[in-house]
Formats: structure tokens, C-alpha cells, sequence
């Protein structure tokens, strides 16, 4: 890996939920309008832009639960060891292919009733789905500057 890519890799890492909530913010400020109520929508897409990561959960606690990933992680939450938590999830998030939400069906239809919402002026509705979608669109830039390549979870082949 070259020292530019490391580098960008590194503050990706470091700032991988703020660039996350940054998108949110991107969408909010292409959304709103007079007619919007600007906290209510503001709130929209930073919720909507780390709304796909609580499938974390969902993979410890119960469709994951028996993997080593998962096992770590629990072991961690439950001593309440929250640092290492955070740092086990920096170093490792790009090992964890099973999240099921993670595959590129998700944006798509996330990117589609966007649209419609959009064409139909549902401000509100259609900033949570752009949010949303952004989300999974940053995961994949991730994976291609860490790894080179999208991980097989996009292509819906999880756990490889
Ligand atoms: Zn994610």
C-alpha cells in the first residue's frame, strides 16, 4: 500500500462516523427549503446516515451470534470494556462480511424510493433515504482504498 493510501486509510479509521454524519449534513443542505422544518430534517439525516450501522447489533446479538467477530465483540460489551470495543471494531470492521443490509441491493433500493419521494416532493422522506443510501456508498469507498477491491458482502456472499 502506497503512503498516501495508508494515510487516507488511517483518517478514514479515525473519522469513519463523522464522515458518515458529514453526509448527512450534505443531504440536509441539498434538501432543505422554506417549506421544510429544518431541526426535524436535520435530525432525518444524521440518523438516516448511521442508521444502517445498528445491523452491527443485529449480527452480535442474533443472525451473527456464533461467529468469532461476534464473540469478541460480546465478550467486550459485556465487561464493559468500551475502548477496546472501539478500537477492535476500527482495526477489524473490514474483516466483517456478514452484515446483510451491507450488499449493494440496499443502496440501489435505498437510491430508488429516494427518487420517487423526490419527484413527489416528500422532502423529509426522501432526505432520510439519500442519508441512507450515502451510508452504504462511503462503506464501499472504504473498501476499495483499505482492501482494493468491494468486499464479497456487497455482491450479497457474506461471511467469506
Ligand atoms: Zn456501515
Amino acid at each position: 500500500m502506497t503512503k498516501v493510501r495508508k494515510k487516507i486509510v488511517s483518517i478514514s479509521e479515525r473519522y469513519h462516523y463523522v464522515f458518515h454524519l458529514a453526509l448527512g449534513l450534505v443531504v440536509f443542505g441539498i434538501s432543505y427549503d422554506d417549506t421544510s422544518k429544518r431541526i426535524s430534517l436535520l435530525y432525518i439525516c444524521l440518523v438516516a446516515s448511521i442508521i444502517p450501522d445498528f445491523d452491527h447489533f443485529f449480527y452480535y446479538y442474533l443472525y451473527g451470534s456464533k461467529t468469532e467477530y461476534a464473540k469478541i465483540i460480546k465478550q467486550y460489551l459485556r465487561s464493559r470494556q468500551i475502548r477496546a470495543y472501539l478500537s477492535f471494531c476500527k482495526s477489524n470492521h473490514k474483516s466483517l462480511t456478514g452484515l446483510y443490509s451491507h450488499n449493494l441491493l440496499t443502496p440501489l433500493l435505498a437510491f430508488f424510493v429516494y427518487s420517487f419521494l423526490w419527484n413527489r416532493n416528500n422532502i423529509m422522506l426522501s432526505a432520510f433515504f439519500l442519508s441512507f443510501a450515502l451510508h452504504f456508498l462511503f462503506d464501499m469507498f472504504e473498501d476499495f482504498v483499505s482492501l482494493g477491491k468491494l468486499n464479497p458482502n456487497w455482491f450479497l456472499k457474506f461471511n467469506r
